[in-house]
Order: C-alpha cells, then structure tokens, then sequence
C-alpha cells in the first residue's frame, strides 16, 4: 500500500517536473517575445506579467513582484500608505520622457531614477559644456563634450540600475516627436525655448499624455501641469506665441542653478504623482517660485477652452506643424544669432585687431550691462551704454561729446560690441537713427566679445 502511494507519488512528481520544465520553456519564450516587442532586454523585465487585475495602471506592462532588493532599497517610500506597494509597483510599471537633460532635466531625471520609475527617456541634441556644470548636475568635468543624454544616463544608473534608461541624442521636432512620446505615460517638459513647448504640448495632446511643464530664469521658476485630468493645455492659455524679442533664455538673462534645480525636482514629484495616482497635481494652477524672498505662490489658469485648436471641440491641428515657423523662433536653447546689419555695416574681430594696432581712433562702447562689464573688457577703453539706455537721449549726447572731446570733427567712428554681436546689431541700428542727422559711422564687432576669444585672444574669458 505504502509502495503503492510512493510510486503515484514519484510518478506524480516526474509529471510535474515535466510540467514545470515546459512551462519554463513557454516563459523563456514568452519572455523573449515580449523583450522583441518592447526593445528592453529580457533581464529588465523578468518579473514582468501582464496586468491581470485590470487595475488603473498607467503602463500596459506591470512589473508585478518586487523583489527583496526591491522592498529594501524602497523601504522609506513603500511604507508610506499613500505609496504602498501598490505604488511602487505603478512606478516600476510605468515610463517617463523627460526633454532636454539641463538644469531642469537633470535634477528631475535623478529623482525619478531614484524613486524607481521603470523607464526613463532622456532627450537631448547638445553636449555637455562647461557652462553648464553650475546648473545641470548630471554632468561632469570629465564629461565635457559627451552628449548630454548618455552623460545623465550614466549618473542616473549609477544611482539606480534597474531603471531602463533610453537616451535619445537628437532634436525633437514635427517629424519624430508622436513616434517617441507614445511610448510613455508622462511627459516632461524641461526645455527653454517656446517652439518645442508648442511642439510638446500639441504632441501630447494628441497622443493623450499628461504634460509636466517647468521653467527656470534669473532667480523665478514656474511650474504647472497640462493636458491632464480635463485642465487646459499651453495652447488654451496661450493661443498664440509671444513675439520672439521679448522671449529670454537662460544663456542670455542667466539663471541662478538651484532654482532650475528646484523646479525640476518639483517636475519629478508631479509625475510620480501622476503615476502613483496620489494626490491632486498643479493643473490648472501655476506655481510661481520666488528664490530671492524664497515665497511660493500659486495662481489659478484658465480652464480647458472650447475653441483650442488643438484640444477644443473642433480642432484643427490634428497633425504637428512646423513650430520655428510658428513662433518665429528656432527650437533650441542655444545661443542665437540675429542677422540685422550688412556686412559694411559690421567689422570683424580681426579687423578691428588690426585698428588697435594702428591705433586708429574710434570710440568704442560697450552695451552689456555694468555687472558683464565686471567680468571682461577689451582691451580698448569703452563707455559703457547698456541696451536699455543705447536710445536715451543722454545717452546720444553723451556719444556726442565723448567725440566732442576726442576730435575736433565729429566724424569719429563709433564702434559698438556685446557679448555676442546680437545686441550690438540692435543698438546699432538705434544710434543710426538717433545720430542720422550727424556724419557720424556706427558700426559693430562682428560676432562680440565671444568672436574676439575665438579667434584673437584665446585667453580672453568666454560666459
Ligand atoms: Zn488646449
């Protein structure tokens, strides 16, 4: 009897093993199909299963089990009751892209690194400069040069490998921008220009993603959270793109870097947030962070409006269009130069090298501000005229008697440069009008100061 029951037994055994060993065959294979479909390797998503529950995740794929290093590493946030376990999971299942990996990528993409989202786009054309280490803390020195999005990578896997990063080294445009963002939950924008926040905002209202929106300048950052639980999107409150000259960046205004580096912390909050489910989130409200009288205030936008083109009843861009058209500004936050002048009107960097060394008498003014004019000068004496004042009427007298002084005639050449040879171009044009009833020649430095320790002094400091 008792051999009986060992024999059924031992048979049983042999049919499950021989079970278990066609259902691990049936899992490899699974596995590796899933890994084909989704482009991850099978390591990352070994635990991954389909949502049988059928629950509110916000990915289609769950990370169903979280393992033991798992529940150790997030053991400060899975007892929080508003995170849970449940929570975790959400963030393990789901997937964020965050655009421009700078001073308000960075600080975004190692929170939510760290918190333990599944996958982490990073979108980035530039590579990493040494002006902007003070800000965006990814980066390194050793690092100067390297594509920003492999840099952030990088930083980020060191502090959590389990995390899938997808660096995309390129810039977002019409062509490419649907195809990348449908494969994520949430988007964030951390860019510093108005064409790609149209660009994403119309992306993301048409592929149904939640948009996080931040920006940082000078010491002022905002944040609000668009398309997302039937608030508006950045075209219901602004329908059209503000003129291009009264738009600064960061390269231009400056920006104090821990106050990109709040603002980006306070993105990555919003979207675990968004994907955990927990909370009420910043849409239609804006944040409005003061970092001098460190005050954080909050206003309330505009609701979702009918006749937006984009997410009204009738809209009428269901397809992305050409964005530096539209705003009449290029999608980068580089540097940009401005072509207003003609060639005569301008001289070049070498060229005025050369009226130095002949001593040719000029009268060079300088229309950075005072606080620029501390940081570097060239080194011929100028009056400094900052742009705001270049139109004033002291201003146009006192070139008038600087030439006065200098010369017997008024025909002394007025040489005017900047950083970059942008402003100079606009002041130039000012003074032509203000001094047209004179004979005196206005002209610029081609390029500024930047062109000057390109190509002249490589000495000479570049900010
Ligand atoms: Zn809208």
């Amino acid at each position: 009897m008792e051999n009986a029951r060992a024999s059924d037994f031992a048979e049983e055994l042999a049919l499950l093993r021989t079970e278990l060993t066609r259902k691990d065959e049936e899992i490899s294979r699974l596995k590796t199909l899933i890994s084909s479909k989704l482009g991850e390797p099978v390591s990352d998503i070994s635990e991954v299963l389909l949502d049988q529950a059928g629950g509110d995740f916000v990915g289609s794929v769950v990370h169903y089990v979280l393992n033991n290093e798992d529940i150790g590493r997030y053991s400060r946030q899975l007892i929080l009751p508003e995170i849970g376990v449940r929570g975790q999971l959400k963030l393990k299942s789901s997937s964020v892209l965050i655009v421009g990996a700078g001073g308000l990528g960075c600080p975004a993409a190692i929170y939510l690194t760290a918190a333990g989202i599944g996958k982490l786009g990073l979108v980035d054309f530039d590579e990493v400069e040494i002006n902007n280490l003070h800000r965006q803390v990814l980066h390194t020195e050793d690092r100067l040069g390297v594509s920003k999005v492999i840099s952030a990578a990088q930083s980020c896997k060191r502090l959590n490998s389990s995390v899938v990063f997808v660096p995309y080294r390129l810039q977002l445009n019409s062509q490419n921008a649907l195809q990348i963002i449908k494969h994520y939950d949430v988007v964030l924008d951390a860019t510093d220009n108005v064409a790609t926040r149209y660009l994403l905002n119309d992306a993301c209202v048409l592929t149904k993603k939640p948009l996080v929106s931040g920006s940082a300048l000078r010491f002022e950052g905002q944040l609000t959270v668009y398309n997302y639980q039937g608030g508006p999107c950045y075209r219901c409150l602004y329908p059209k793109p503000p003129p291009p000259e009264t738009v600064t960046n960061c390269s231009d205004g400056g920006v104090l870097g821990v106050v990109p580096g709040i603002i980006g912390c306070l993105e990555a909050l919003e979207a675990i947030k968004i994907v955990a489910n927990i909370g009420t989130t910043y849409f239609q409200r804006l944040l409005l962070f003061d970092a001098l009288d460190l005050s954080f205030r909050t206003i309330k936008l505009r609701p979702h409006q009918p006749t937006c083109l984009v997410c009204g009843d009738k809209p009428t861009i269901t397809e992305l269009i050409d964005y530096e058209q539209f705003c009449g500004a290029r999608a980068t936050d580089k540097d940009r130069s401005k072509n207003i002048l003609t060639s005569d009107e301008r001289i070049s960097v070498k060229r005025y090298k050369e009226m130095l060394e002949r001593n040719i008498p000029h009268l060079l003014i300088d229309v950075r501000t005072p606080v620029e004019m501390e940081i570097c000068q060239l080194p011929h004496t100028a009056i400094n005229i900052p742009m705001d004042s270049v139109g004033k009427e002291e201003s146009v007298n006192r070139i008038k008697e600087e030439i006065k002084s200098q010369m017997t005639e008024d025909s002394l050449p007025v040489i005017l440069v900047c950083r970059r040879g942008n402003d100079s171009q606009t002041a130039v044009r000012t003074l032509q009008e203000k001094l047209k009833d004179s004979n005196i020649t206005v002209k610029d430095i081609q390029g500024g100061l930047t062109a000057w320790a390109k190509q002249v002094d490589n000495n000479f400091p570049v900010y």
